[in-house]
């Protein structure tokens, strides 16, 4: 399979978009005019540039209102047509998109079209090049690829075919199976993009909304796995018109890019084994099963004051690194790592935001698989010789800066804290932490999709709608995802501005995305007892919130007075509970917070976050003042 990427989808003049084009790995290039037109060289020069990239141009697009013209529009829209075909020649491609018309002119007549497209397909050929017709979504006459079908099937010439992008027909809600009855060596093109599922006019969705495959709720897998069932052979490309990744870092667009194509045909190799044979055998997604430790960055006096918040938390320092200026802290199934090295990753992340967490350690079946799997969607593998580093347990560099470790029972990460570390006596009971529950992460509105679509593509999670959440000084978009089983639970946060509270953390933390660490307990009234008992001070909730719980839920008599003495928050979905108890801020801003999940509840208690941020921003410095 060849992969390809429209110029449009990706920010940048045409320079820089080719540079991130080629570096995510993609085959080759749709060069969308405008992108050409706007460059200050020709296009013999273009072409060069793409082939000095590694790259080949797939598609010259898109001609617009071109059929089932009267004279004398239809004799000038051929001369421009043979005008493309001069430029095509020169920049090196042999395959033009023709987009239905949106003419107010256009006659329509399937015949007319198909006679216009014959010709064309006649002048084409005689100067080695093909035309491929496009049903547009909001064509005049013809906005479905079925139409567009029978068009090409008419016009019966060899340089004439297909071309089907996956908006235009799940955007109408035209079953993707009818792509299934069209041969394959007539589709010249398969362009690709998803979409969020909103109510909104077709022209206006596909300018500025589409998104990756994955990425969006259209069905892209249904429509590419009937495209593969023709036996299609050409490039999958994909052409995202999206106002993000217009505004984007282009890097890290076209590898979201690339990430989202793989994995995707991925998931259509697996669906359907008996008609995709020529694509390379990737791992399936990681069924990730818990968090097996958390790795700090810190310093100084930041460092001994997060020791002192994770023992008033109930942790136990449990071993000192033999060589290394590391302290492993652990209760229950948690472990965290706090790494003060001057050298190595923690340090450079540091370095540049302070206290934050760096590095994450996710419990998997197979840690080589799952990098093979992370390497094969694009993602970096990480070495180190420092650290938790050296644990030699495979590693990938996630987003925001951050390292991902990959845990399995063969690589030896018990070995590691016993070998590597002294242990120290404990002496404290704890305070009945049993493991992490969810990490919640921060990031930029315009970075959400990314972490998304990194989190489903490579484990294997499901995502949430997206929720809205009040924050006193903004709106938090919201989405879990969550693995299979729900071993490892991540929520996403992200922010338009900086006077959220997740603004506020990502602004002063230099954009480092963990912002909460949610523990388990099985117990959260044992747990605040033990808390208290060791000096916690928790997040004061306010009189109102209880007031308002009594009224939402009939709850059995001496609960209301528990949930308030203790600072505890509560949620019920169905039959299933939900606890939560916040610590104020621990250095570098982060917050723990402590649940108890019922049986039955598989929610992050969304409906207490409004009242929980408003009172974590009660409680944080003002605005502007230095970090203390
Ligand atoms: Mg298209």
């Amino acid at each position: 399979m060849k992969t390809s990427i429209a110029t449009v989808t990706v920010a940048g003049d045409l320079t820089e978009k080719l540079a991130a084009i080629a570096a995510a790995g993609f085959d080759g290039v749709e060069i969308f005019e405008q992108d050409f037109i706007a460059h200050d060289g020709g296009p013999r020069e273009v072409g060069r540039m793409v082939r000095d990239h590694g790259l080949e141009i797939t598609l010259f697009q898109p001609f617009r209102d071109f059929e089932c013209l009267p004279e004398p529009l239809r004799s000038k829209a051929f001369d421009r047509a043979r005008h493309k075909f001069d430029t095509m020649a020169d920049l090196g491609t042999d395959l033009m998109l023709i987009c239905s018309s949106c003419h107010p002119r256009a006659l329509g007549g399937i015949d007319r079209a198909a006679d216009d497209l014959a010709e064309l397909g006649e002048i084409a050929a005689g100067r080695g090049l093909r035309i491929g017709y496009e049903a547009l979504a909001w064509g005049r006459h013809v906005n479905d690829h079925r139409d567009a079908w029978e068009i090409v099937r008419r016009a019966g010439h060899p340089a004439t075919g297909l071309i089907l992008d996956s908006f235009h027909s799940l955007g109408r809600r035209i079953d993707p199976d009818s792509i299934r009855s069209i041969p394959g060596d007539r589709i010249f093109f398969v362009q690709l993009a998803d979409a969020p599922a909103i109510e909104m006019d077709l022209l206006y969705w596909s300018r500025h909304f589409r998104n990756m495959p994955g990425e969006g709720e259209l069905g892209v897998e249904r429509f590419m796995r009937a495209v593969m069932a023709t036996s299609y052979a050409g490039p999958v490309s994909l052409e995202i018109f999206n106002d993000q990744f217009r505004g984007g870092e282009p890097k890290s667009v076209a590898r979201d890019g690339y990430r989202s194509l793989i994995a995707l045909m991925d998931d259509v190799r697996r669906a359907e084994p008996d008609v995709v044979q020529d694509l390379p055998a990737i791992p399936a997604r990681v069924a990730a099963e818990g968090i097996g430790f958390v790795e700090f960055a810190s310093r100084g006096d930041e460092a001994a004051a997060l020791g002192a918040s994770l023992r008033s938390l109930g942790f136990d320092l449990v071993g000192r690194h033999r060589s290394k200026e590391i302290d492993l802290w652990r209760q229950g199934d948690i472990r965290i790592v706090v790494n003060r090295e001057t050298e190595g990753h923690a340090a450079h992340t540091w370095n540049a935001r302070g206290t934050c967490v760096c590095d994450i350690g996710i419990e998997v079946a197979s840690g080589e698989a799952a990098l093979s799997r992370a390497r094969a969607l694009g993602a970096d593998p990480f070495h180190q010789e420092i650290g938790v580093g050296v644990l030699t347990l495979p590693a990938i560099r996630g987003l925001a800066g951050s390292v991902l470790h990959f845990v399995d029972q063969t690589n030896g990460l018990e070995k590691v804290w016993s070998d590597e570390f002294v242990p120290v006596p404990v002496k404290g009971a704890g305070a009945g932490l049993t493991r992490i529950d969810h990490l919640d992460q921060t990031m930029g509105y315009e970075d959400m999709l990314s972490w998304t679509l990194f989190y489903t593509s490579l484990f294997d999670m499901e995502k949430s709608p997206i929720l809205d959440v009040i924050d006193p000084n903004g709106l938090i978009r919201a989405q879990d995802v969550t693995s299979r089983g729900g071993g490892f639970r991540v929520t996403l946060n992200a922010t338009e501005t900086h006077r959220t509270l997740a603004g506020g953390f990502l602004a002063d933390s230099f954009g480092a995305s963990v912002h909460q660490i949610a523990m388990a307990t099985d117990d959260i009234f044992a747990t605040a007892r033990a808390l208290a008992a060791r000096g916690f001070d928790p997040l004061p909730i306010p009189e109102n919130y209880y007031d308002d719980l009594e009224a939402r839920f009939d709850l059995p008599p001496g609960l209301p007075d528990r949930l308030r003495a203790a600072n505890v928050l509560y949620d019920r979905v169905g039959g299933g509970e939900f606890f939560q108890l916040y610590s104020r801020a621990l250095p570098g801003g982060l917050y723990v917070e402590i649940v108890q999940r019922g049986p039955g509840y598989h929610r992050y208690g969304e409906a207490n976050a409004p009242f929980r941020i408003a009172a974590q921003t009660r409680l944080a410095r003002p605005k502007g003042m230095p970090r203390a």
